[in-house]
């Protein structure tokens, strides 16, 4: 099987990737381990920087249609709170991954990918382009070869091991597990968001019967119990983590990914497989889907001849750009939340001038512009 471009994963990166290279007449193979509908590992929040994204797409109507609005975040954080925020105008929605990449992956294939069941094994260079090698579904060995290849397959990826963009060592970080459970509250427009010392754990209605529960803590826990004892640290008694009636549980771990590299001649990572962020901002998607259009110009132009220097240097560019400013504010909160003062500080502040925290939610949320998205000012207001 030959095609210009492979794209190994198709969760939201691949697949906007996907769409956007077959929108410009490249061929394309997006080769997936998983049968899709597939669930993962998600607080399944979309946020406005999100929602931008898939509108740019031209998939928003479709996701509007699918998804639950949420319009508030409320933060507990160490016993005090809640402080009820508002989203920027618009909102944001909740969409179960299930869906969302179904979605996407729907578009990139009605855009004229074509979908590949398998597992990536590794790349090697061939003439002017790769060979991927690849498990079918049945088991059997497999190649394609292609002038491009994008590692879409999310954190530790093998595309970036494979093309010596990344080393084997797992960093420590924290660890997620959850899923869905049944709830009265699943038809709220409110994401609950909780901080403690053992962690924080997020409950985001998305509408029908369910809510997404998602708890993430510094190590894995050994058992439910724990688990619960978890959450009613943190919810101050409010929840349990009631692992039994999770449905579409899933855990993943460590929650710290970055490889040494984006980009090399041919080779171009994307979403998580380029880097992870704390999901505690809920912006992996908004990251994914934004840097799939600098990606996929860079993988164009280098079709086109460019010099590897120019495509490599602004895939690496761009995405620097796009996680950055994101990655700074999460640092920040991140830092708030765990220094005691700060945190006092940030609490008193954010219910005395619920602007002022509405101002770093939207900036977290990435509903301002890209300049601003760091938003010290709005960082400073809180605390000073
Ligand atoms: C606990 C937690 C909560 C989060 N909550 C949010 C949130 O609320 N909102 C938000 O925006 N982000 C959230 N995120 C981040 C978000 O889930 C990711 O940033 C996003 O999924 C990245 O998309 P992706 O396409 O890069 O990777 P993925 O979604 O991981 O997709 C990668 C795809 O590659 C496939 N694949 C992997 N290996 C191979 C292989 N060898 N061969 C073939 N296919 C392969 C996988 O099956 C998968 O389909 C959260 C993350 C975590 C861990």
């Amino acid at each position: 099987m030959t095609a210009d471009v492979v794209v190994v994963g198709a969760g939201p990166a691949g697949s906007s990737i996907a769409l956007r290279l077959c929108r410009a007449g490249v061929g394309v193979v997006l080769l997936e381990r998983k049968r899709f509908p597939r669930d993962k590992v998600c607080g399944e929040y979309l946020s406005p920087g999100a929602l931008a994204a898939l509108a740019e797409l031209g998939v928003d109507h479709r996701v509007a249609s699918l998804g639950h609005p949420i319009r508030r975040v409320a933060l507990s954080a160490f016993g005090h709170g809640p402080v009820i925020m508002s989203l920027p105008a618009g909102g944001a929605l909740a969409l179960s991954r299930a869906d969302l990449d179904s979605l996407l992956r729907d578009a990139a294939i009605a855009a004229g990918a074509e979908p590949v069941d398998g597992i990536f094994l590794d790349l090697r260079a061939e003439g002017a382009g790769w060979r991927v090698s690849y498990r079918d579904s049945s088991g059997a060995a497999r190649f394609c070869t292609a002038r491009a290849v994008v590692g879409a397959d999310g954190a530790w990826s093998s595309v970036a091991r494979s093309a010596g963009l990344a080393g084997d060592t797992r960093r420590a970080g924290r660890w997620a597990v959850g899923g869905h459970v049944r709830s009265s509250e699943a038809q709220g427009d409110t994401l609950e968001m909780f901080v403690g010392t053992g962690g924080y754990y997020a409950r985001n209605p998305l509408g029908g019967e369910h809510c997404n529960s998602m708890l993430v803590m510094p190590k894995p826990v050994a058992d439910d119990a724990r688990a619960d004892a978890i959450v009613d640290e943190v919810t101050g008694g409010r929840y349990r983590f009631e692992g039994a009636s999770l449905v579409k549980r899933v855990a993943v771990g460590p929650l710290r990914y970055a490889p040494d590299s984006v980009a090399v001649p041919g080779v171009a990572l994307a979403g998580d497989a380029a880097g992870m962020l704390d999901p505690f901002v809920g912006q992996g998607v908004a990251v994914a889907l934004e840097s799939s259009a600098s990606c996929a110009a860079g993988v164009i132009a280098h079709l086109a001849g460019a010099p590897a220097r120019e495509t490599v240097g602004a895939i690496r560019d761009a995405r620097r750009r796009i996680e950055r400013p994101r990655r700074l504010l999460a640092g920040a909160v991140d830092l708030i939340v765990r220094t005691p003062l700060l945190r006092a500080l940030a609490l008193r502040r954010a219910r005395r001038d619920v602007a002022a925290a509405e101002m770093v939610l939207a900036a977290v949320a990435g509903a301002v512009p890209n300049a601003q998205t760091m938003s010290p000012v709005a960082l400073v207001r809180l605390l000073a």
